[in-house]
């Protein structure tokens, strides 16, 4: 990531909402506040026109094509897989392997790594403040494996419980897998600190930066860890495609997690030997339009800068927070030492799903529930919370509508 000063007051944000046709709508009747950006970002025209180009002038199959235009397909899909490895500061691009999303990240991480690694009594350290694509695939090939799932506590704040964390740590542990930032309180956990401790211990560290990368330069690097995972639709990019940064060593290491195309050196009945990583996890035909999508939201984000984006989106989340904590009955859930982009509240009198419902009413988009994070919202013992997203392409007005709203539906259950 290039060192570059952040002057957030020269930057037109005005102008970058405009690329954002997806804004400028009523809804409901009223113009749309999209404040769900956790749950997915939206596009620029910029990545949407990529994307178009190319099954207007690129479609054909990547990889195994010798005419042009399948060249055309894979020199564009692969030069995502360099952008990406800039982006997050790894070593290599073959350290770079295309998904799905974060959670085919993650299954590919639990299936690979845990079959060749995890034995009878091995541990895996979550935290409660995982979403579930970080804990349901640690629980199934810890059944498959007899390993088990050991839990790092978060205190009354939203901050993971340290000591604990280190009193967890033994030989026994094999795998830390930690979100980086939560989707449920916007905590920031400090993963390289929690890198360090793993490794001290001889494990390794899957980080979950599906929340991260689309907020604040991240350096795989620099954090250290083994695994970083992401998902390309919560970054300006399209849906159905994410990437697996792992080291080198490991990722040599690893069996394949399925089989098929692409991922094979030579075939026969008899025996059937690999293609070296990244391509042995990459078995058929991939989603190359959203890869090649990957890669202009990439474009997009580092024109601004990530640096940039971080820096408004502090100014925009510590406004949000500071706003919404005015309001009288309204409970912060999740008051972290570092916050990123997310706000999540309960009323005691209000259910979240009233609140979701009546503030889209008002053309207020916000998302209602337990965020796919059922073990912290059961820690703060609340059933769901409304939970503001936020992007850089978002406004104080946007801000001041919702607290607007809120005071709105106060109002019915007064
Ligand atoms: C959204 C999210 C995921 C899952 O991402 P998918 O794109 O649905 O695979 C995992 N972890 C966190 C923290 C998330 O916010």
């Amino acid at each position: 990531m290039a060192e570059t000063v952040a002057n957030i007051s020269t930057v037109d944000f005005d102008k970058i909402r405009k690329d954002f046709p997806v804004l400028d709508q009523q809804v409901n009747g009223r113009p749309l506040v999209y404040l769900d950006n956790g749950a997915s970002s939206q596009m620029p025209v910029q990545v949407a026109d990529r994307i178009d180009h190319y099954h207007r002038r690129e479609h054909s199959n990547v990889h195994r094509g010798i005419h042009t235009l399948s060249q055309k397909a894979t020199d564009a899909f692969e030069e995502t897989r360099k952008k990406v490895r800039d982006f997050i500061g790894a070593g290599s691009e073959n350290e770079i392997i295309y998904t799905t999303g974060t959670t085919d990240s993650i299954n590919l991480v639990a299936n690979s790594f845990g079959k060749l690694y995890f034995k009878e009594g091995d541990q895996i350290i979550l935290t409660e403040m995982e979403h579930h694509a970080n804990i349901v695939p640690w629980q199934m090939i810890a059944e498959q494996t007899g390993a088990e799932i050991k839990v790092i506590p978060v205190d009354d704040n939203g901050d993971l419980d340290m000591k604990a964390y280190k009193s967890l740590l033994s030989e026994k542990t094999k795998m830390v897998a930690v979100v980086h930032v939560s989707n449920a309180l916007g905590t920031v956990n400090p993963v390289k600190e929690i890198t360090d401790l793993a490794h001290n211990s001889g494990a390794a560290v899957l980080v979950d930066g599906a929340q991260a990368v689309p907020h604040q330069p991240v350096d795989v690097q620099e954090i250290g860890c083994d695994f970083y995972a992401f998902s390309a639709h919560k970054m300006c990019g399209p849906t159905g495609f994410g990437i697996l940064y792992g080291k080198k060593e490991y990722l040599d290491a690893m069996p394949p997690y399925r089989g098929g195309g692409d991922m094979i050196d030579k075939v026969s009945f008899e025996e059937t030997t690999y293609n070296v990583a990244p391509f042995k996890f990459e078995a058929g035909t991939p989603p190359i339009a959203a890869g090649i999508g990957l890669g202009a939201a990439i474009d997009y984000l580092e024109n601004i800068g990530m640096d940039v984006i971080a820096e408004k989106e502090a100014e925009l989340v510590n406004y949000a927070v500071e706003e919404l904590q005015k309001i009288d009955g309204l409970r912060m859930i999740g008051t972290p030492r570092t916050r990123a982009s997310v706000a999540s509240f309960v009323f005691d009198e209000i259910h979240a799903s009233d609140m979701g419902t009546i503030l889209d009413k008002r053309g207020i988009a916000v998302r209602t529930g337990h965020h796919c994070a059922q073990p912290i919202l059961r820690r703060f013992n609340v059933p769901a919370t409304t939970r503001a997203s936020l992007s850089f392409y978002n406004t104080k007005e946007d801000i001041d509508r919702l607290v607007d709203g809120i005071n709105y539906v106060k109002s019915f259950f007064e």
